[in-house]
């Protein structure tokens, strides 16, 4: 590293402020080091992390069988490009394959490429006149002008225009709106089976068949985007088994490669060749790198049981926060689905945010009004109580 010396948080900032595009929001916090559910400032603090990643680090920070797998490979080969076949890809392939709809896979770096994929894909498949994809008021898809266009929200739309065009957007959870959008020109409903920056919601009993049933009557494509509900976080492998709804084409990032940058799209196989050659293309794509630290994630979720246990500290999750609504008038509603949990306040929670930090505990607020937890599916009990003793403090002094 070129680093000759430490520079001081202060210095750093400073750096930041004259060479980074200010397009972040940044805590004044310098992350110097990360392990399991723990994260250390520059100044020796060290904090309970509840959002460890972003969602990215499912298995907490620099999880050791990924670090392992990433160290060796990097002696080894590090990228070649996609004219070529190598190991890692070919089992990564399989072993998302077999724990999911038997698809397969095209693999890329991130969540807004794999739906950019599937935006392809859908388009590529479809007869025209059909392009159209209906999307979800409150979802979000990425960054890239296709996703942005995918995302449902005006927010993220201000002083983009022109979007791209094919887009439609439905209410969350209302199946006759759905049905009336739906018309010749339609190809594919793409939609987040727990819609997570759009707060952790969590969609109405029968909404997911009711959509399968709509896309099977009209000959549509069934895109659900699980970067954020993907790769364990509901406690089973992909969401759309904690639903018992299987889509036709399923898109993944964020924790696929225990904490690298790697994304994924799945499709069924008798749609996957409509991605004919030459039409599609990811340079870093499915990189021995990513796909060592895919299959070291994969295998640590099995060797330690996390599935179960996301399950277990969801249920655990469920209990304490559910006892803080009934003492906090503030908490409108808890919603939890494993290691995917969103808090609905009345108030505010950008205070509850910096109330925690200030106790040492990371937590997200997405839509101005939902505490968001995605801790790492092997958190402790303990470390449940931990983060919900902090939690209960802060929101019984803003209760009080
Ligand atoms: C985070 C997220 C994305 C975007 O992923 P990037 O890796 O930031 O491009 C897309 N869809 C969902 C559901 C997400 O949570």
């Amino acid at each position: 590293m070129m680093l000759e010396q430490r520079l001081s948080s202060a210095e750093i900032i400073e750096r930041f402020q004259k060479y980074v595009i200010p397009n972040y929001n940044r805590f004044p916090v310098v992350i110097v080091r990360g392990e399991g559910s723990y994260v250390w400032d520059s100044e020796g603090n060290r904090y309970l992390d509840f959002f460890p990643g972003w969602g990215c680090n499912l298995l907490g920070h620099c999880p050791p069988p990924v670090v392992e797998a990433v160290r060796e490979q990097l002696g080894q080969l590090i990228h070649v490009p996609n004219t070529w076949y190598t190991e890692p890809q070919g089992r990564w392939a399989q072993a998302l394959s077999e724990r999911s709809f038997g698809g397969q896979a095209f693999f890329c770096n991130s969540g807004t490429e794999a739906n950019e994929a599937a935006i392809k894909l859908v388009r590529l498949h479809a007869a025209r006149p059909r392009y159209k994809i209906i999307t979800f008021e409150g979802g979000f898809h990425g960054r890239t002008l296709g996703s942005t266009s995918a995302t449902a929200q005006p927010k993220y739309h201000e002083g983009l225009g022109p979007l791209m065009a094919g887009f439609v957007y439905a209410p969350f959870g209302d199946l006759d709106a759905v049905a009336r959008l739906i018309d010749a020109e339609t190809a594919a409903i793409m939609i987040e089976p727990i819609q997570g920056e759009g707060g952790v919601r969590i969609p109405p009993e029968g909404f997911l068949a009711g959509l399968r049933k709509l896309a099977d009557e009209h000959g549509l494509l069934l895109v659900f985007d699980e970067v954020q509900t993907g790769c364990g976080r509901t406690g089973h492998w992909f969401g759309y088994q904690y639903f018992g709804v299987t889509p036709d084409v399923m898109t993944l990032s964020k924790a696929i490669c225990g904490g690298l940058a790697g994304g994924a799209m799945l499709v069924r196989p008798e749609i996957a060749p409509s991605l004919r050659p030459g039409m599609h293309a990811c340079t870093f794509g499915g990189n021995p790198i990513a796909a060592v630290a895919g299959l070291a994630a994969i295998d640590m979720i099995e060797k330690e049981n996390l599935l179960e246990n996301a399950r277990r500290i969801g249920d655990l999750f469920r209990q304490r926060l559910d006892e803080l609504k009934a003492q906090c008038p503030i908490i409108r509603d808890v919603r939890v689905a494993g290691v995917m949990i969103g808090i609905e306040l009345a108030i505010d929670g950008a205070p509850i945010v910096r109330a925690c930090m200030e106790r040492r505990l990371l937590v997200n607020c997405t839509h101005g009004t939902v505490i968001r937890l995605l801790p790492a599916m092997n958190l402790s009990e303990e470390q449940v109580h931990q983060g919900c003793d902090i939690l209960a403090e802060v929101f019984k002094s803003q209760t009080g």
